[in-house]
């Protein structure tokens, strides 16, 4: 799509775990589309409420009063399990409920419109791509449908799969996944065309809201050609981490003062959170800062300094681990620190001073390349790519080349511990790979697919005796990072297709249609919702004008009939919330006329 026809340009959307960005490339460059509230960057969070449904800003503005029904932090669950370690760990501070649904996948509960409902996290994800759509489409004056998203590089199969199911019920066709530092590479490529003469070595270090990843890549053909060398990474490393340290230090001292637990206080823990977040972002520039929140907890004012040696002493494992990852990266790629051109500082994060302190030391007083915005350049280099990809002549979409990597080593586990790697993590994508395996014990019936560190569990089954079963392993990763194995039985003779069952909790074709319908639903009725409001706003504002107008007017039949029209109007709105926009607008009709 070219943006000549029906539709718009493709964007590119950063979906973030705190913060989301959406970008097109327009009039020959890329663009930040702003929200409706002005903002660049939107909040991840999902509000439900008894009228309405809040996404972005307004959900994040009504957090701290509605904590148990405004959802953020979808990104961490995304593509895991219920039973995951990092989920269980998270769910103690969230202040929502997540429970256990089918095949171990973690539902997030809320009261919306005074019902329980329950949603996965791929729904919650999607309507924040849904309101990165709305953002785009309003800017671009037309239907928006092909969608470049990127994902932390770290990210597993799962959690790619389900970031691209997520994009599929928002309505849109998700047409390349991109990894967040690469994009943000690519920024950086097309700002600096002219200053990159030959072969550099960039390293990217993306520290967000939720996620850490380091990717280190070389860039060549003035700033054209992008070839990852190596990632690292923690998908659950991040802002949040930092915020809920300085979250448990606090609700350590209410306990030391007030001998008080407010760890069930969800209330007083959403709010503690808000100020935790706002006072680290203080420490960035300030050393020193506090903290205060009336009647936190059983009616007790709660206030607190803190300073920055503080945050970083309590933070410092998390920015060790950053070092660490950094530090292994560079050994996968064969790139001595030496040898790297430019660090690039993508992520809110970053600006912790603590962490770019630790970063100039290690590269020995390096300057950092702080010139592409932390915050937009993922979401820019998304929005070129989708340009590239979607046929855009210009010279910087057509010259673009990328050879992206996978994250982590994917193999079958084949007795015991012994783990047969296939893809090795850093192989370039796309990639097809393949091996001969044999059962290793009598009527062997199943063989786990995993990837090293992370769980992955695909089953394939089989039933042969020891040795007999030989069977050719194929792997496939495609250029979104996502994976499809498949098994054939050659010890027959003849070459069978295996039964592979992914045990990840994926959705099928028929869930992932049922939640696009009910996205239409939910659209609809905020639809509908904001459209009563709109006329309730408008009725009230021709009851203000009414009163304005008739104070100048002199004693008189009319003016005491306005006046008891207006009076009658304003005890209707009180009485009819649940009115249609028809009679509202009826009610503006007939008021206007009286008053005329
Ligand atoms: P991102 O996912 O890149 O939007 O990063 C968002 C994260 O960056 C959140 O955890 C923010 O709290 C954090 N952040 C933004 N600005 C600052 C700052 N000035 N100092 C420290 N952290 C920040």
């Amino acid at each position: 799509m070219d943006g000549k026809g029906n539709n718009a340009p493709a964007i590119g959307i950063d979906l973030g775990t705190t913060y989301s960005c959406v970008a097109v490339w327009k009039h020959e460059r890329i663009e930040i589309i702003p929200n409706d509230q002005g903002n660049r960057t939107t909040p991840s969070s999902v509000a439900f409420a008894d009228a309405e449904r809040l996404i972005g800003d307004g959900a994040k503005n009504q957090a701290t009063m509605n904590p148990a029904n405004t959802i953020f932090d979808a990104k961490r669950l995304i593509g895991r399990r219920f039973s995951d370690g990092k989920v269980q760990e998270d769910m103690k501070l969230w202040p929502f409920k997540v429970i256990q649904g089918p095949a171990n996948t973690p539902k997030i509960v809320v009261s919306y419109k005074r019902e329980e409902k329950e949603f996965l996290a791929e729904e919650i994800s999607s309507m924040i791509l849904g309101k990165m759509k709305e953002t785009a489409e309003a800017y671009l004056g037309k239907p928006v449908k092909d969608a470049v998203i990127t994902v932390p590089a770290y990210f597993n199969d799962s959690q790619r799969q389900a970031t691209k199911d997520a994009g599929a019920i928002a309505g849109l066709n998700v047409i390349r996944m991109i990894n967040e530092p690469t994009a943000a590479a690519i920024a950086y490529g097309l700002d600096n065309k002219s200053d990159i003469n030959g072969k550099i070595n960039v390293l990217v270090f993306d520290l967000g809201g939720g996620t850490f990843d380091v990717s280190i890549l070389t860039i060549e053909q003035g700033g054209g050609t992008f070839e990852v060398k190596a990632v690292g990474g923690d998908t659950h490393l991040g802002g949040e981490d930092f915020d809920n340290r300085m979250v448990d230090h606090c609700a350590r001292e209410f306990k030391r003062r007030y001998n008080k637990d407010l760890s069930e206080n969800k209330r007083a823990l959403g709010r503690l959170r808000f100020a935790c977040e706002k006072a680290k972002r203080i420490l960035s520039c300030s050393t020193q800062t506090s903290i205060e929140l009336d009647g936190l907890h059983e009616a007790i004012d709660f206030s607190m300094k803190f300073s920055r040696a503080k945050f970083e002493e309590l933070n410092m494992s998390f920015f060790n681990k950053c070092m660490e990852t950094l530090k292994a990266c560079l050994s996968d790629a064969t790139i001595e620190k030496s040898c790297v051109n430019e660090v690039i500082l993508v992520g809110g994060s970053t600006r912790i001073p603590k962490v770019q302190c630790m970063l100039q030391d290690f590269f020995e007083k390096k300057k950092l390349c702080k010139s592409v915005n932390p915050d937009e350049a993922v979401a820019y280099g998304a929005a070129v790519m989708a340009a590239k990809l979607t046929g855009n002549n210009n010279k910087s979409c057509r010259d673009l080349m990328l050879m992206d990597v996978t994250p982590l080593s994917l193999g079958i586990e084949l007795i015991g511990e012994l783990f047969d790697v296939i893809i090795p993590r850093n192989t370039p994508i796309p990639t097809k790979k393949s091996k001969i395996h044999s059962t290793v014990c009598d009527y062997q019936v199943c063989v786990d697919i995993k990837a090293k560190e992370q769980e992955l569990q695909i089953t394939i089954c089989w039933g042969a005796p020891r040795g007999f079963g030989q069977f050719n392993d194929i792997f496939e990763i495609d250029a979104n990072g996502i994976l499809t194995v498949t098994s054939e039985i050659i010890s027959t003779g003849k070459t069978e297709k295996l039964m592979i069952t992914n045990e990840n909790g994926r959705l099928s074709k028929e869930e992932i249609e049922k939640m696009i319908e009910d996205a239409d639903k939910y659209k609809q009725e905020d639809q509908e919702y904001k459209k009563k409001a709109d006329a309730f706003n408008a009725l009230e504002d021709c009851i203000y004008n009414m009163k304005n107008k008739i104070k100048s007017m002199k004693k008189s039949r009319k003016l005491r009939k306005m006046e008891d029209a207006i009076v009658d109007t304003a005890k209707w709105i009180k009485h009819n919330q649940a009115a249609s926009v028809d009679e509202v607008h009826r009610m503006k009709e007939d008021l206007e006329t009286i008053c005329k």
